[in-house]
């Protein structure tokens, strides 16, 4: 297939060279990034749309996807898919997709999980919106970016999930942190705690997967002095994306309300940006109550 990929960083690089490695040709558009071997190089994001069968975009967020989208709309032929894999606001996803299907084209709202290392290794998995058609045409790609794609309904539906799940991400990472700094002065060993809470009632990603204490479960990266991984900043974008949404269709969150407040200070405040979003252990090591 013909694909135009835009927005070539951490996650969109890696996406497009799983593409090109698959046979597809690949034309990309980036105001920085490096091309991927295999890419190719168009001039504008217009130019990289044009002709195409199907146009990705991996962008920082929504107000940069409404801009691209504008560019990019009137030059995809009819009938193209405009996959946009970004997170961002549901409003704007829903928004770029009645613009793309009033051009004729077959909008797919698309976010993914999986970082950089799903992104790379072609593992992530694929939450999208659109009609059944937009689907149908874009699922060959996100088998090769991905190992899982769940169509979750109607434009708007992919960023729902996708937010709904970081926001679940985030609470429980906190809490996960909060109950080691609680252990650690209750006196009970790290792994002690790790060992019985990952396999009683409290189990969960973040204490079997990425667990946010260094030397203690799988390797994760609190073993790497907390670098990203993903980032507390993108959680902070996550958490922010839910609570407007939340707030947009009157939803009462208050576990996500009081997550994003506590990522927004760590990020703002302290010394969170930059570092995984796991770090919050270190932080509430530090921490007497208040
Ligand atoms: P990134 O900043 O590395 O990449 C974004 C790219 O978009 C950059 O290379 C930037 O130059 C480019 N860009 C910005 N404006 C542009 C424009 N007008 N035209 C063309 N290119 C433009 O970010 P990333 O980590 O690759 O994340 C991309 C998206 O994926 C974000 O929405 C993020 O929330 C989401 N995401 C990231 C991760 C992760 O672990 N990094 C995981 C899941 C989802």
């Amino acid at each position: 297939m013909k694909i135009g990929f835009i927005g070539l960083g951490n996650m969109g690089g890696p996406m497009a060279s799983n593409l090109v490695e698959a046979g597809h040709l690949v034309t990309g558009f980036d105001i920085s990034a490096p091309y991927p071997e295999g890419v190719s190089r168009a001039e504008s994001a217009a130019a990289c749309a044009a002709g195409q069968e199907a146009v990705i975009t991996m962008l920082p967020n929504g107000s940069i996807l409404r801009t691209v989208a504008a560019e990019i709309i009137p030059a995809m032929d009819k009938g193209a898919a405009f996959i946009d894999c970004s997170t961002v606001d549901v409003e704007s996803a829903r928004a770029v997709a009645t613009d793309a299907a009033a051009a004729g084209l077959a909008p797919v709202d698309a976010p993914v999980s999986g970082g950089v290392g799903g992104a790379t290794a072609g593992t992530l998995t694929f939450m999208a919106g659109g009609s059944e058609d937009a689907f149908a045409k874009a699922k060959p790609l996100f088998d090769i970016m991905g190992q899982k794609a769940v169509h979750c309904g109607e434009s708007g539906a992919g960023q729902a999930a996708k937010i709904c799940n970081n926001m679940i991400l985030g609470i429980t990472m906190i809490g996960t942190c909060e109950a080691f700094a609680l252990a650690d002065k209750l006196g009970l060993d790290r792994q002690k705690m790790f060992d019985v809470v990952s396999t009683s009632s409290g189990y969960s990603w973040t204490m079997n997967a990425y667990c946010p204490a260094p030397g203690v479960g799988p390797q994760s990266p609190a073993d790497n002095d907390y670098k990203p991984g993903f980032a507390s900043d993108l959680m902070l974008k996550d958490l922010r994306l839910s609570q407007q949404a939340a707030e947009a269709v009157d939803a009462d969150t208050p576990m996500g309300q009081r997550a994003a407040e506590l990522y927004r200070i760590f990020v703002e405040d302290e010394d969170g940006s930059g570092r995984d979003f796991s770090a919050m252990l270190p932080r509430f090591e530090k921490r007497s109550r208040e």
